[in-house]
């Protein structure tokens, strides 16, 4: 019988979705050594699995024109340049908040600087999850989010959200809410530009 990453990943596959296991974060890094050439263009979503993983500093340290949005002199308007080029980049690298057994890639984003090129635009993504965020279901997946990505993420952010309060979502009208777009992502036409990266751990939340 397969085990749930197995199932996730047979899943994906049939959604036109390349999946792959890796043990370690090193496997990780040999994967994106072949994955991203010398000279691209990389952005990156907001993750705290991607900092956990230590993916930030790869890239700051790969001869490449990584969109760095985490500098001391990073300004409104520089993030929001960033955030435009990332649609242009060869490769774009996010985290995932759940990860279905049906093979369906949840997200929530707060101001959509990061589900938009998971979408549309990069030429390839990778979207990278420890199998923490790994779930059979689709209300699973829903119920992961609301008792635990969005409140902790809420709290990391310092928004002043019900959640960040109670560690649950009770569906807040906030000017500060940060789950204003959910994105369910269940296939592809090109099966070769999202790629998802399961790594075996608990990495970010
Ligand atoms: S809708 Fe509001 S309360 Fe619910 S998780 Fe999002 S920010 Fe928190």
């Amino acid at each position: 019988m397969l085990n749930i990453t197995e199932k996730t990943i047979r899943a994906l596959k049939q959604n036109r979705i390349p999946a792959r296991y890796m043990e370690t974060a090193q496997e990780l890094f040999s994967c994106m050594d072949s994955c991203i050439a010398s000279k691209d263009m990389v952005g990156t979503g907001d993750s705290e699995t991607l900092n956990a993983l230590g993916v930030y500093t790869y890239l700051r340290n790969r001869d490449i024109f990584f969109l760095d949005k985490y500098g001391n002199n990073v300004s409104k308007d520089d993030k929001r340049n960033i955030y435009l080029n990332n649609f242009k980049t060869d490769v774009f690298i996010s985290g995932i908040n759940a990860l279905t057994a049906e093979g369906k890639i949840f997200n929530l984003d707060g101001n959509g600087s990061r589900v938009a090129p998971i979408i549309y635009g990069p030429k390839k993504v990778l979207l990278i999850c420890g199998t923490n965020k790994l779930v059979y279901t689709d209300a699973e997946a829903y119920e992961r989010i609301r008792s635990r990505a969005a409140p902790l993420d809420a709290i990391r952010l310092g928004k002043n959200t019900p959640c960040a309060k109670t560690g649950y979502c009770v569906d807040c009208k906030s000017a500060d809410k940060i789950c204003n777009y959910y994105s369910i992502i269940q296939g592809q036409f090109d099966k070769d530009r999202i790629n998802v990266l399961i790594i075996n751990g608990e990495y970010g939340y």
